[in-house]
């Protein structure tokens, strides 16, 4: 069905990168953001909350009600409104090494029933975190999984993908001369640096290379030394390079953000939950959920997190006694940057796709709406729809 209805937000706090604006009206005329006035109009009145642009997560994990392996079609259906209950329009669900015998006919069964406008958060493309991966530094991956970094082993995955894959996390180390990150380059793939045992110079040779982007930095690479920066200086040291950290609180120590914030270039600095969707206990059983991370019950190594994108920031910013308006940028306009996307989302700017999300001053989510269309209302909101609002 077309949505072109035009409807209205009324006393909108809305949030820009120039600051707040308050007692804002904003227009969404069918997919699109119309003309942002100061001027009260009829609409849905959300006074005393907060609008953002819809949040943009690179790397987040499914598992249990969201797992892509099994019934691909439905979960990531599920998965979709699960990320528009986090305040999430835009996402790449990843997935960890995995055998390239298991992974390929995965990608296929997963290229074939993909559905980008499912009913919540927009899948726009899968983030591959491996399988080529430095063994080093695997972390929860499993050791079986990773394959050598051949163009061989690329075509494979990418043939049995189709054009489903959008970023892929590897080891530059494991690909020197290149060949690697040329073809996924040719193929629109942005290529992370990851689970990776780089030197400095390695590092600073794959950024040469084309790699532009650091995925959970500081976790699954050398730990930072002052005699030995490894690939965690590299990227922090390089202004192309974007740098994503998980603000769980379990990835990173709050100070460790902190200095982060402090010496990285602040439109390449982005936050990622890394979140597993849909853990459950009984289902995962060598994982527990622990102070807002996924741990395994054996060693109690990281996994992933349980802390979503939000609550990351409510938590860092509370720690570091930071307005998280500031923290904003770093789900919003920065990943829409590094996907090159920024002209359509990311802000909330007349003739953008209608993307965003409405808060509570604690950051809890009220409302989700993706390509104008609300995909998640908070039963305590929904009275609030009136009839000029369009739900599905
Ligand atoms: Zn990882």
């Amino acid at each position: 069905m077309p949505n072109n209805k035009t409807w209205f937000l009324t006393h909108a706090h809305l949030w820009t990168p120039k600051g707040m604006r308050k007692n804002v009206s904003i227009q969404i005329s069918g997919k699109q953001f119309g003309k942002l006035t100061t001027s009260s109009k009829k609409g849905l009145d959300v006074s005393s909350h907060y609008v953002l642009p819809g949040l943009i997560d690179l790397h987040v994990n499914g598992t249990a009600a969201c797992d892509l392996s099994k019934d691909p079609k439905e979960s990531l259906q599920r998965f979709s409104k699960q990320m528009a209950l986090r305040g999430v329009t835009t996402y790449l669900p990843t997935l960890i090494s995995t055998p390239l015998k298991k992974l390929i006919p995965e990608l296929e069964r997963l290229n074939q029933s993909w559905d980008a406008n499912s009913l919540g958060a927009t899948p726009l493309g899968l983030h591959l975190e491996g399988p080529f991966i430095a063994t080093e530094r695997k972390g929860a991956h499993s050791t079986h999984a990773i394959a050598s970094l051949s163009e061989a082993n690329l075509k494979k995955v990418l043939n049995a993908a189709g054009k489903r894959i959008k970023m892929m996390t590897l080891a530059p180390e494991k690909d020197p001369k290149g060949t690697g990150v040329r073809f996924l380059k040719k193929q629109g793939i942005l290529p992370a640096m990851g689970h990776s045992n780089a030197t400095y110079k390695q590092a600073s040779r794959a950024v040469d290379l084309g790699y532009r982007y650091a995925t959970h930095i500081f976790n699954a690479m050398a730990p930072w030394h002052h005699r030995q920066p490894g690939l965690a200086g590299a990227a922090m040291l390089n202004n192309q390079v974007y740098c994503e950290a998980i603000p769980d609180g379990n990835h990173l120590n709050f100070s460790i953000l902190d200095m982060l914030y402090k010496i990285k270039e602040k439109d390449k600095l982005i936050l990622a939950s890394d979140e597993w969707i849909g853990f459950n206990k009984n289902i995962n059983k060598d994982w527990k959920l622990h102070s807002g991370a996924i741990r395994t019950v054996k060693k109690g190594d990281l996994v992933g997190s349980g802390t979503s994108l939000l609550k990351g920031i409510q938590k860092w910013a509370k720690r570091s006694k930071r307005d998280w308006t500031a923290l904003i940028p770093l789900v919003t306009i920065n990943p829409s940057q590094y996907l090159g996307l920024s002209n359509k989302i990311g802000t909330i700017e007349c003739g953008k796709q209608a993307d965003f999300v409405v808060v509570t001053k604690d950051l809890d989510v009220r409302m989700t709406v993706v390509r104008g269309e609300v995909v998640y209302i908070h039963p305590q909101f929904r009275h609030k729809l009136t009839d000029q609002t369009n739900t599905r």
